[in-house]
């Protein structure tokens, strides 16, 4: 199901009269309020949203789509009439998938919408669950017993390394290898400074990490 949130009539009703004849589900929202209202109810699979609409501004909308985590992860690709930088990277930076500036061809707003259930397809992985531990990689979250976890951006790469590779042991050289790419000489002890840090966020999961004496570190199994 496509959401086409447009309040030109005309514009709003070819490109649902398009995406069903391209085989999608669609219904058009001439203002905000309907659309939210609707949403509330169901979930659809992507939504078109016009930048300029008569009760609200979308890119306000997609704020909020972004900040709810019932709609965080729904594709939006931003329907246009400004094609003035500033509203293309605003409308990007508040997290849009992709924007698309008026007028534009129907074959091509097609593609994009492809394009972009493609990719959002693709960035669905399973959650890795080990012991009382979710890591959930297209989320970029991880949980122990649905509590979120607050990780920084390396702390979470160690842990999605480890726990996708249970029993492996790997060397600090390893660890250094693949989650710093030897960016800044970084030494490493600073693997050390991450495992522990990591550990003690883990709390009571935190013996998860195991440390292979001489050697490194693995993430356990079995727990
Ligand atoms: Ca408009």
């Amino acid at each position: 199901m496509i959401y086409c949130v447009e309040d030109e009539a005309s514009i709003r009703e070819l490109i649902v009269y398009t995406l069903k004849k391209s085989g999608f589900d669609a219904v058009g929202f001439p203002d905000a309020e309907s659309f939210l209202s609707m949403l509330q109810k169901q979930l659809p699979s992507l939504i078109l949203l016009d930048i300029m609409l008569p009760d609200d501004d979308g890119i306000e909308i997609l704020k909020r789509i972004r900040l709810s985590a019932r709609t965080r992860e729904i594709p939006v690709i931003m329907l246009t009439a400004k094609g003035s930088e500033y509203n293309i990277i605003v409308g990007l930076d508040s997290g849009a998938d992709d924007y698309i500036t008026k007028p534009f061809g129907m074959m091509e707003l097609i593609s994009r919408i492809k394009a972009v259930l493609r990719r959002s397809a693709k960035d669905e992985v399973a959650p890795i669950r080990i012991g009382k531990l979710t890591i959930d990689k297209s989320r970029h979250t991880a949980a122990i017993d649905e509590e979120r976890l607050a990780l920084t951006h390396k702390e979470f790469a160690l842990l999605c390394l480890l726990a996708e590779n249970a029993e492996k042991v790997f060397t600090r050289d390893m660890l250094l290898q693949s989650i710093w790419g030897y960016e800044h000489m970084t030494e490493t002890r600073t693997v050390d400074v991450h495992i522990r840090s990591l550990r003690a966020k883990l709390g009571s999961c935190g013996d998860y990490i195991q440390t292979v004496r001489g050697v490194g570190y693995k993430m356990g199994g079995n727990l």
